[in-house]
């Protein structure tokens, strides 16, 4: 006899021997013992998981000259050895036509089938036509076959296989029966496989079956398809072939997964070295990088649901669900278990987000090999950048660096003596960006660590921008990183204090300004600058304090929309005036405070005027703050000074 390959050799001959199904098939015998049979059946799900295999028994059963009940036939299962029931199971009946709809698709072929439909059948009592790949059949076809289903002669069965039920028309769905098949079970088909293996004479131990079973991702015939590719290829011991896991893995082209076991603790440790090793070992192997990045996006994929499920590292917490969801071995669960536990949900989120980007991208890339070693790398950094949404709410209004060499304001009147702008030509040092997602990767830790809910900006300025007062007669250089001291008390004439400067010429600020008097000048100054009227307000309105080399800046914008009303520009306007006005050195807050609170807090002759304020006091705006619990972010004068 000629070789069969195993999934048409042990292809079930009934319901009870189709593995997974049983939502169908106990609903398929039970209609049948109580001979309720549909005209139109749709089977849908993957591909290889018994669709088209339960519709040839259920042709069986229908067809099959032993009747129901009778003492060859107890229950719905097909006889096996009736006429009808070799002939379909060999595939030449007459009564049951198989149609491949992926060929035979157009009108012509389903009028074809709707004329030869009206005679009767030729011997059986059923004539049954299996239509595979029933998505396939185009519109204008499923109408002409719609006429069909609408009044079906008594004699006719229709049973539509597809992967794609909802391209069927709704027209023609609704008059099937409709059958969602699911993906088969890891145990399931692991246990099957084990069978055809004991039964087929091959020794194969525990793991190698349930790679293969793992191989077919709940497709059963997937599973034996590789498997015959495995005996084929297998070493022969004493007549027996014999299946290992590592000559598996060759055949599949996969690696085993300690592989990415070992990636994921080097992007845990950070180390981009080893991770392009491994990468580079594999590729040089003879791996092929869709491949890899491919089982990577499954490793990760697995790794994020034991994350979910809560699977330890030792395997417990493997509960029904976790292996549900996982459909993996033991061993393998623990494994994703272990790599689990080295990063946060979000992290493997991430993590597998990228790999799949990367595998998506290695389909139309010229350098496949570079583009999946920077998905690698990329795991690599993504542990040291921050969410977006954390660095905007931790650094508001310091999104960007302060604007180089603004020229210097003309200076307010204050008690403080006069001062000299440095020449623009000292020298300016490289401008650093105020925040680097890398300098987060020494940081990321501290980030943890409770931090005050403050938007902290440090306004010490570079040498080019200094509009500070010159200490002519220093020159003594100090260590970098010293932070500035001003004088803490908010005196109204506080003695000057030298300031130290990080870099450039040692400058000293003799002029220290009191809170409130730096409020006035940055009032006035934002007042004065062209669409900064809110900015002006919120300043008018907020508590501005001197505290151990800091301006605490305490507004009532919310989180949310100080960024937005101190945006760059004011935050510059801010900072130069604080330049000039001689506090450069100090480390600029500006703090978010309660959304609400703003009209209640106090009423100095700044507050009252503002925008903000009338706003606010407005009956109408208060009315529909209680009305929809609101809250008022901004207002924005559309009178217009300018
Ligand atoms: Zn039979």
């Amino acid at each position: 006899m000629a070789y069969q390959v195993l999934a048409r050799k042990y292809r079930p001959q009934r319901f009870a021997d189709v593995v997974g199904q049983d939502h169908v098939t106990v609903t398929l015998m039970n209609a049948l013992t109580q001979g309720r049979i549909a005209h139109g059946y749709i089977f849908s799900g993957h591909r290889g998981i018994g669709k088209t295999t339960i519709a040839r028994v259920l042709a069986m059963a229908l067809n099959c000259r032993n009747a129901i009940g009778s003492a060859q036939r107890p229950t719905a299962e097909p006889c096996e050895v009736c006429e009808s029931c070799t002939e379909i199971r060999a595939g030449n009946a007459v009564d049951v036509i198989e149609i491949d709809a992926a060929t035979n698709r157009g009108i012509d072929e389903i009028r074809e089938l709707r004329d030869a439909a009206r005679y009767r059948p030729a011997r059986d009592k059923y004539k049954i036509y299996i239509l595979d790949e029933a998505h396939q059949i185009t519109d204008a076809a499923f109408n002409a076959l719609l006429k069909t289903l609408e009044e079906p002669p008594e004699h006719i069965v229709f049973m539509m296989a597809t992967t794609q039920p909802e391209d069927i028309p709704q027209t023609v769905r609704s008059r099937c029966q409709h059958f969602s098949f699911h993906a088969v079970k890891l145990v399931d088909i692991l246990g099957q496989i084990r069978q055809i293996a004991d039964h087929e004479g091959i020794d194969a131990d525990d793991a190698a079956l349930a790679l293969l079973a793992e191989a077919g991702d709940g497709s059963m015939r997937d599973a034996l398809s590789i498997m015959d590719q495995a005996i084929a290829s297998a070493p022969v011991d004493e007549g027996r072939p014999r299946l290992d896991v590592t000559q598996i893995r060759d055949l599949m082209g996969s690696v085993p997964n300690a592989v990415f076991e070992r990636i994921l603790e080097a992007v845990d440790a950070n180390r981009s070295a080893d991770v392009i090793t491994v990468a580079n070992e594999l590729l040089d192997a003879g791996n092929s990088p869709a491949q890899l990045a491919r089982q990577c996006v499954r490793y990760l994929r697995n790794c994020v649901i034991a994350k979910i499920a809560g699977v330890s590292p030792d395997g417990s917490g493997l509960d029904g669900t976790a292996s549900e969801l996982l459909q993996i071995s033991a061993d393998e669960q623990r494994r994703a278990a272990r790599s689990a536990a080295l990063f946060s949900e979000e992290e493997l989120t991430r993590f597998l987000q990228i790999m799949l980007k990367t595998f998506d991208e290695l389909g139309y890339r010229q350098e496949q090999r570079f583009h999946f070693e920077l998905g690698l790398l990329k795991l690599v950094h993504l542990r040291r950048l921050l969410p977006v949404e954390e660095v905007l709410s931790r650094f508001p209004a310091s999104g960007r660096v302060a604007a180089p060499a603004e020229p210097p304001r003309p200076r307010p009147a204050t008690s403080a003596p006069p001062v000299q702008p440095i020449p623009s030509n000292t020298s300016p040092p490289a401008a650093k960006p105020a925040f680097s997602p890398f300098a987060a990767d020494s940081s990321r830790k501290s980030f943890s660590e409770p931090a005050p809910p403050a938007t902290h900006a440090d306004i010490q300025p570079k040498a080019a921008e200094q509009a500070a007062p010159v200490n002519t007669g220093t020159s003594a250089i100090e260590p970098a990183a010293k932070p500035a001291v001003l004088t803490p008390p908010v005196a109204p004439e506080p003695e000057p204090q030298p300031s130290l400067e990080s870099d450039g010429p040692a400058i000293a600020t003799p002029a220290a300004q009191s809170a409130d008097e730096l409020q006035r000048l940055t009032t006035e100054a934002l007042s004065a600058a062209r669409s900064q009227g809110s900015a002006a307000d919120a300043i008018a309105d907020s508590e501005w304090a001197i505290e151990g080399g800091e301006i605490r800046i305490q507004t009532s914008l919310s989180r949310t929309m100080l960024p937005m009303v101190i945006n760059p520009d004011a935050d510059r306007v801010i900072r130069s005036t604080l330049r000039n006005a001689g506090a450069g050195s100090l480390k600029l807050v500006l703090l978010p405070g309660a959304a609400n609170a703003t009209a209640s807090k106090k009423t100095r002759p700044a507050r009252t005027g503002s925008v903000q304020a009338k706003a606010l006091e407005h009956p109408v705006v208060q009315q529909a703050q209680r009305l929809f619990n609101a809250e008022i972010r901004n207002v924005i004068d559309l009178r217009g000074n300018d």
